[in-house]
C-alpha cells in the first residue's frame, strides 16, 4: 500500500510502499483511511526536517488527523465493527508515568511517549492503519465528512478544558452565578481573544462562541481573506492586526470594560504572545497551544513581567495535545458547530489533493491557506 513518509538522512517527504497491515491481536482495528489532515507540524516536520524515526527503521509515516473506515476487528473488539466510521487518536504513553497509565498520555511526565506520524510511530498518510481499539473512536455516520477535524477540534478542547478548570479558582466573576466557568453556560459576560486564524484558531473560537464567550480572532491578513469570513460566521470579530502594537490589538477587544477575560495563543507568533502578557487583565487565564520554531530574542522587563503575573493572580499555561476524552468532547460538539456555523468545518477545507500529489501537498501553502486534506478513497 501506498504511504507518504520521511526517510532517514533524506529531506523532504517521500512516497513509499509499505505491506498492508493485519489485526493480530485480539483487542486490534483494521482500518482503511478515507481523509487525512495536514497541520503545521506536519508542515514543520518538512520545513525544518524534523525526523523522529524509530530504531531499526529508515522511515516514518506522516499524519496525525484522520477518519477512516473499519475493514476487521480482532475477536475481543467491542466498541467498533466493520464498517463504523472511526478516528484513531494520536500520542502513546510511556507505560511509565501515572498519568500515562491511566489514559491522560497527553500529561505524560517522562517524555518517552510516541505519537503517530510524529514520534516513532507510523502516521496515517497511508491506506490502512491497525491500532487497538483502545485509541479507535467511533464517530456517528453524519459526521464523518466533517470527522478529519476532530484531532484539531480536541486540542482546542483541551485547551478550553484546561482553562475551565483552572479559572474555576473564582466562581464569580459576573454577577450571574450561571456563568461559573464550570457551568454549561460559562462563557456568558467573558471576552476572549484568540492569536491566529489558522485551524486551532479557528476551532478555538468555534468552541468560545458556542459557550456564548464574546470573542475576538486576530491574524495578518486582509479582510477579504476567507479567514475573516469564517471568523464572522461564527459571530467573532476579526481583528487586523497587520502593523498594530499588542496594546493596539488589546485597546480594541476590551473595549470600555477594560476587561479580557481569556487569550488563546494558536499562532506561534512567539514575540506577540510575550508582548501580550503585559495586557493580561487582572485573575485571567492566558492558554498557550501554538509551538514557535526557530530562535527569537526580544528585550523584556523581567521585573514588571513577574510583578503583573503576581500581583494580578494571572495564569499562563500551556496545552498540547489531547487524549482520548477530548477526542469524544470533539465529537459531541461537532453536530453543534455544524447547526450554529453552517458550513464552517468545510470551509476550511481550502486544498485538497492525493496521496500520489505528495510533493505539492507541503509546498502549496499562500496566506489564504487553511486546511489541507488528503483525500485517499472516496466516501
Ligand atoms: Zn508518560
Ligand atoms: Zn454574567
Amino acid at each position: 500500500m501506498k504511504a507518504i513518509v520521511m526517510l532517514r538522512g533524506k529531506l523532504g517527504a517521500h512516497a513509499f510502499d509499505l505491506p498492508k497491515p493485519k489485526v493480530s491481536q485480539p483487542d486490534e482495528v483494521l482500518v482503511r483511511v478515507k481523509e487525512a489532515g495536514v497541520d503545521g507540524t506536519d508542515y514543520n516536520m518538512i520545513k525544518h526536517n524534523l525526523q523522529d524515526i524509530a530504531e531499526g527503521r529508515n522511515e516514518i509515516v506522516m499524519g496525525h488527523e484522520m477518519v477512516g473506515v473499519v475493514e476487521d476487528v480482532g475477536r475481543d473488539v467491542t466498541s467498533v465493527a466493520p464498517s463504523d466510521t472511526v478516528v484513531i487518536t494520536v500520542r502513546r504513553g510511556c507505560g511509565i508515568c501515572e498519568p500515562c497509565l491511566h489514559n491522560q498520555s497527553d500529561m505524560c511526565m517522562t517524555g518517552l511517549y510516541t505519537e503517530r506520524g510524529i514520534q516513532k510511530k507510523d502516521g496515517f498518510f497511508t491506506e490502512f492503519v491497525v491500532d487497538q481499539e483502545q485509541y479507535v473512536i467511533k464517530v456517528p455516520p453524519d459526521l464523518a465528512h466533517v470527522a478529519v477535524f476532530t484531532e484539531p477540534l480536541s486540542i482546542a478542547e483541551k485547551g478550553i478544558a484546561q482553562l475551565r478548570t483552572i479559572q474555576s479558582r473564582f466562581p464569580w466573576t459576573c454577577e450571574h452565578p450561571e456563568h461559573d466557568f464550570l457551568s454549561p453556560d460559562w462563557g456568558g459576560c467573558k471576552i476572549a481573544l484568540v492569536l491566529g486564524a489558522g485551524p486551532l484558531g479557528i476551532m478555538a473560537a468555534a468552541l468560545l462562541r458556542l459557550a456564548e464567550v464574546y470573542t475576538f480572532v486576530a491574524d495578518i491578513v486582509s479582510d477579504d481573506s476567507p479567514k475573516v469570513h469564517l471568523v464572522e460566521q461564527m459571530g467573532a470579530n476579526y481583528v487586523d492586526a497587520r502593523g498594530k502594537k499588542s496594546n493596539e490589538i488589546v485597546d480594541l477587544c476590551c473595549g470600555s470594560s477594560g476587561r479580557l477575560d481569556i487569550i488563546f495563543e494558536a499562532s506561534g507568533a512567539a514575540a506577540t504572545a510575550v508582548e501580550l502578557v503585559n495586557y493580561m487583565s487582572r485573575s485571567s487565564i492566558y492558554i498557550m497551544t501554538g509551538i514557535p520554531q526557530e530562535e527569537l530574542l526580544i528585550q523584556v522587563d523581567a521585573a514588571q513581567f513577574v510583578r503583573q503575573i503576581v500581583s494580578y493572580n494571572q495564569v499562563l499555561v500551556g496545552s498540547v495535545n489531547s487524549n482520548r476524552s477530548h477526542f469524544e468532547a470533539a465529537i459531541e460538539d461537532m453536530p453543534a458547530i455544524k447547526s450554529r456555523f453552517g458550513g464552517l468545518l468545510e470551509e476550511m477545507i481550502t486544498n485538497r489533493f492525493k496521496l500520489e500529489e505528495y510533493e505539492q501537498i507541503f509546498y502549496s501553502v499562500d496566506k489564504n491557506h487553511i486546511k489541507t486534506v488528503i483525500e485517499l478513497e472516496p466516501w
